[in-house]
Order: C-alpha cells, then structure tokens, then sequence
C-alpha cells in the first residue's frame, strides 16, 4: 500500500527546553469560559454547560520564544480578532475523564492565540450557522512552545495578558475561568475521546479586539511563556 500522494507532516509544536516536538491530533476550544468576556460577547455569564468548536490540526503556527513571527492577516474579514488563551496539551487518552484524574491526562501547558474573523463569526451566530469560518481558517492558531507539566505542574492561578503595539488590551487571571481546566477536559471526554496530541484552548478573557496589518501582538501567561506576533 503507498498514498496516492505524500501525506502532509503532522503538525507540531515545539517543547520548551527540549529539541523534541508536539504532534498535534486535534485542537478543542472552549467557547465563552471567562465571565467579564462572556459579557462583553453579549451573553450572561452563567456556569451552564461549556460548548466547545473545533479548528483542523494543521490550522497551528508554531511561535518561538523571543521571536516576533509574521502572521497573514487572512482573507475575507475586515474585522480580525486576537483572543490570548491558556493552552491544555493532552498525553494520555481517555473518556469519561473524572474532575480528579483530569490533570493525570495533561502533557502540558502553553499559550495561544484563538485568533478570529469576528464579522464572519458574528454573522453566522446570528444565523444559528457553523463557526468554521470565522474560527477555523489556515493559520488561525499561533502557539507557542509546550512547557510539560511534569515541570511547572498544573497552574490554576496565574495572569494572562495581551497587548497590541504596547498598549494592554486583554488582561485577565487563570483563576477566573468559569470551567476550570480539569472540569473542562471531564466535560469534554464526554463526548470525545480524547488523544495524545489533543490541544484544548480553555477560552479568553475580557477584552478582545482588531488587529490590523503593521499591529505587533504580544501575549503572556505567567509561568507558561510568551509570545509575539507582527499582522502583516
Ligand atoms: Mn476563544
């Protein structure tokens, strides 16, 4: 048996510290999970259930550290969103994961950008469409670097920010998730199986905003790391 044409690499991420490479499976988010934003997007911050969208594996853009990556403001939108999130990078499958043995399926942690085209999305939430196209594009997933847990163990608390050309645009604290991280891989494993390479993006806080070409992006979580963009 031989593919009919070369298969396209997995995608992956680089490890923190190490020259080894995360092979990404499949990339889960979390819609609204942090209240100020779940407000700010026109909804009421209630803990009713998380719901969660999907982007293709090989919508990821590996970040390094230190680095300012050019990133292609894509097509069809005039209103291209930033939305800094903590990143969940799953090592060991599972479903029906318990809230108590959730971080047990944990390889690691980093930080991401669910980077969105928020006028295709609105439109199709007001028609009750899928979001792919507003959330599911090529290149729609910058990430940097896995820091593994069995270094920096499992942050609960820590502060997550993000900055357009130096100004403070998004501020928030990993405390204040509405669905903490291992609620939201036992709600999740309900109904996905999930996999080593599995990347969960927990959602972002409070303000989101437009980027536009020549924009520096720069974006940070305590302890995980950080990482900076340039819109061109
Ligand atoms: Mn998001």
């Amino acid at each position: 048996m031989s593919h009919v044409f070369p298969p396209d690499p997995i995608p992956s991420l680089a490890v923190a510290g190490s020259d080894d490479r995360f092979p990404v499976h499949r990339i889960y988010c979390v819609g609204r999970n942090y209240a100020a934003h779940a407000r700010e997007m026109g909804s009421d911050p209630t803990r009713e259930a998380p719901f969660f969208f999907c982007k293709p594996a090989d919508a990821v853009v590996p970040v390094a550290t230190g680095a300012t990556a050019d990133h292609p403001y894509p097509a069809e939108t005039a209103n291209y969103h930033h939305e800094v999130e903590l990143v969940v990078a799953i090592g060991k499958p599972g479903s029906n994961i318990g809230v108590a043995d959730a971080s047990n399926h944990v390889w690691g942690y980093a930080i991401g950008l669910d980077m969105t085209r928020r006028d295709l999305q609105t439109a199709l939430k007001d028609k009750g469409r899928p979001w792919e196209l507003g959330k599911a594009f090529d290149r729609s997933a910058p990430i940097g670097p896995v820091v593994p847990a069995s270094r920096i163990g499992h942050p609960a608390s820590g502060r997550i920010w993000l900055t357009v050309n130096g100004q403070a645009r998004q501020r928030g604290d990993l405390a204040d998730l509405i669905w903490s991280v291992p609620e939201t891989i036992a709600h999740l494993s309900r109904y996905f199986e999930l996999r080593p390479g599995d990347l969960i993006f927990t959602g972002t806080p409070e303000g989101v905003g437009p980027v536009v070409r020549g924009d520096i992006v720069a974006a940070g979580i305590d302890g995980i790391g950080e990482l900076s963009l340039r819109i061109v």
